[in-house]
């Protein structure tokens, strides 16, 4: 299987070509750093992504908090921790990078808050 991927690691978008069945990686080629070679490899075995979303609150006048995952987690596993993360509602006071889930899905990646909720 070939897969040709677009580095996003900077602005330069290096097209890398990378070749392998599963986990087995034969090739990769047409990265122009050792970051973007390291990125299409993980790119090719398994992607992975920050997730970013809210989450409905009580007790106060904001009604969603934005939260985000502390870590890059599988792409494949978003839409299961997106469903997760609608089913939550957090009280304030709540403080940037407070753990909002714990090891969202046993992922090993806290989801976190990326703003605030003043306590009354
Ligand atoms: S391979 Fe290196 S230079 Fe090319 S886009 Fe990726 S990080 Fe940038």
């Amino acid at each position: 299987m070939e897969k040709l991927i677009i580095c996003t690691v900077c602005p330069q978008g290096c097209r890398i070509t990378v070749t392998g069945e599963g986990s087995d990686i034969a090739s990769v080629s047409g990265f122009t750093c050792a970051r973007g070679e390291a990125y299409a490899r993980q790119e090719f075995v398994c992607p992975v992504r920050i997730l970013t979303g809210s989450v409905r609150t009580c007790d106060c006048a904001e009604p969603l908090l934005p939260v985000r995952s502390a870590d890059r987690i599988p792409r494949d596993k978003i839409p299961e921790c997106m469903k997760i993360l609608r089913t939550v509602k957090v009280k304030p006071p709540v403080h940037i990078r407070d753990v909002v889930v714990k090891d969202i899905l046993g992922t090993g990646v806290d989801i976190v808050a990326s703003g605030e909720l003043a306590g009354k």
